[in-house]
């Protein structure tokens, strides 16, 4: 049957209202355009980024302390006032991780934030919240705004938080190293942004979630994405983003063969930049980009 997606209720325990959006055809579900305001993208470290219009933000990957070398982690300053829900990090609504390796996620960072913002829900892997689970020992406090998903490849998980919808998508970290791993589809000031995580999804396998029907505003890529032909065909065929966001990126002066042999950093960026004039590169925690409204 082409042509619609259907919308199942999910029915767990800990999961207020998430549904899931299996994939049928060809025509997308209508989701309402609201009129966009303009998006503060703010560059932490890493994958880590806030996204903020107004009342509603949204915290990705942030919430790390000790990483993985030879990967940036938030300057101390930063992570204390990321853990402490102070501004910029105040009235965070939705705290996202793509999955649970610690340069994208730590614990006992996530427990501390929700333990200071009341209003904030944390979304991840099944994976990331048994880490939680056992790392945080008042667990009860903040288990009511915690929920792991993994949706089956190919389809969608949603839910609304803080006005703010999610769509969760299940992005694969490689075949051969099988962590789980959200692609992580919101919408911020009436803009559409996806962010894949640690993703090595081919072409193909961006192709069965048809996101090119999303319009999406902004995605977040890794930037091994554009070191290969198949790779930078997903991104041009199948995820066709307005505007993008390299991420990933180790910190610059440590040296790294696979980019001595590329030609060096300077060389790799401007040659994103030739191919993909619509790419952002952060290199500097707290640098920010803003996305205009309409
Ligand atoms: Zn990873």
């Amino acid at each position: 049957m082409k042509g619609r997606y259907v919308i199942l209720l999910l029915s767990l325990a800990a999961i207020a209202s998430v549904t899931v959006i299996q994939r049928r055809g060809a025509r997308s579900h209508a989701i309402s355009q609201p009129v966009s305001t303009p998006v503060e993208v703010t560059y932490i470290a890493n994958e880590g980024f806030l996204i903020a219009s107004g009342e509603q933000k949204v915290l990705v990957d942030a919430l790390v302390r000790e990483g993985v070398k030879p990967y940036p982690v938030p300057s101390s300053a930063t992570r204390e006032r990321l853990e402490k829900a102070q501004s910029p990090f105040d009235g965070v609504d939705l705290v996202l991780a793509s999955h649970f390796h610690p340069d994208h996620f730590d614990p006992l960072a996530v427990a501390e934030h929700l333990a200071n913002n009341p209003q904030a829900r944390f979304i991840s892997t099944r994976q990331s919240v048994e880490k939680l689970k056992t790392a945080f020992d008042r667990y009860e406090a903040i288990e009511s705004r915690v929920t792991g998903l993994l949706p089956k490849e190919g389809e969608r998980m949603s839910l609304t938080h803080g006005g703010i919808n999610l769509q969760i998508l299940n992005i694969h970290h490689g075949r051969n190293r099988p962590f789980e791993n959200l692609g992580l589809l919101f919408e911020v000031g009436g803009r559409k942004f996806l962010h894949i995580g640690d993703s090595e999804a081919s072409a193909d396998d961006f192709k069965s979630y048809d996101l090119v029907k999303d319009k999406i505003d902004v995605a977040f890529i890794p930037y091994w994405y554009f070191m290969s032909d198949d790779w930078k065909r997903a991104i041009r065929q199948h995820l066709k983003p307005a505007q993008i966001i390299v991420m990933h990126l180790p910190v610059l002066s440590e040296k790294s063969e696979f980019i001595e042999k590329r030609g060096g950093w300077t060389k790799v960026f401007s040659d994103i930049k030739a191919e993909f004039p619509n790419a952002v590169i952060f290199e500097k925690e707290m640098d920010k980009t803003v996305i205009s409204g309409q």
